[in-house]
């Protein structure tokens, strides 16, 4: 039985090889000091939501970084609704924005767990607002919102986590909604004339909600079951020694991947270009799928 993630079956769908390396060979890249910097930043602010919802100090992980204190400060002007009444934060903002509804429970980090096919799944939503009859799936992200929003509701990520929480409680499926919220600036990270960062003070969070349904629900389990069919042979053929497949070298994936030399594709295709939504797909894999 392997224990997987909406990460891992983005890594089986994005490239078998790549999924062979990474979860069954337990080899990694080291990622670049932009990606370390920006990992650090995501988990500095996943801590402070979480501390924050428990009640705990937060000043700590805020001093120092104005431009971290402007995200912050951004999204609870924002977005109050997500932020706990009894907050530390609420220096931010006029109390009187507050919600006033205790009905909702709030979890954050919360994880969520069932087997299908034989295989383990873990979830870990960022924050989960539940009400008597409907539950949001919250979830931050430190990268600049995708242009394309299809990109998103077709992820693994949008469809494992409604998945899991309607296989896991006693929601139905249009009960269920997942809503990223874009925490992050590009021009956060933009340098002044001194090379100062910049506080982004124009930055306004946004935000994607993604309904779910019974259709997608039922949609959701087919593509899980071909997923996991498709692995169940790969798994066999490795046990026998033969190696997962690798994507076509047509699709460019390979010149930025870090198992180029490993695979024999180190140059395979010269005249591709740097695209950024791949980076930032390893980087959301990454950042926030093997936490
Ligand atoms: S180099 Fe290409 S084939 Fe090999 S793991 Fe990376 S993407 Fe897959």
């Amino acid at each position: 039985m392997l224990r997987l993630s909406q990460g891992q079956l983005t890594l089986l769908d994005t490239c078998p090889r790549k999924f062979q390396h990474v979860v069954l060979e337990q080899l990694a890249a080291l990622p670049s000091s932009e990606q370390q910097a920006s990992m650090a930043w995501g988990d500095r602010f996943h801590l402070l939501m979480q501390q924050q919802q428990m009640g705990l100090p937060v000043e700590h992980l805020l001093s120092g970084d104005r431009a971290f204190q402007v995200a912050v400060r951004s999204l609870q002007t924002t977005a109050p609704q997500l932020f706990d009444a009894g907050s530390v934060v609420s220096e931010f903002v006029d109390e009187r924005l507050l919600p006033d509804a205790p009905s909702v429970q709030r979890s954050s980090e919360h994880l969520r767990s069932f087997t299908f096919a034989g295989h383990s799944f873990s979830v870990i939503y960022d924050l989960l607002l539940t009400e008597p009859h409907q539950a949001q799936i919250i979830d931050w992200k430190t990268y600049p919102q995708p242009q394309n929003a299809r990109w998103l509701a077709e992820h693994w990520q949008t469809r494992l986590y409604c998945y899991s929480l309607v296989q896991t409680s006693d929601y139905s499926p249009e009960q269920v909604s997942m809503t990223y919220w874009f925490v992050r600036g590009g021009h956060l990270e933009e340098k002044g004339p001194q090379g100062a960062l910049q506080a982004g003070t124009h930055y306004q969070p946004q935000s994607l909600l993604f309904p779910y349904s019974e259709g997608q629900h039922q949609a959701v389990h087919r593509r899980l079951s071909q997923a996991l069919e498709r692995l169940e042979r790969w798994l066999s053929d490795y046990a026998e020694g033969i190696p997962l497949p690798q994507v076509d070298v047509s699709q460019g994936q390979c010149d930025r991947c870090p198992f180029s030399q490993r695979c024999g594709r180190a140059g395979a295709n010269p005249g591709s270009a740097l695209a950024s939504d791949w980076m930032m797909t390893d980087l959301a894999s990454i950042d926030e799928v093997i936490p």
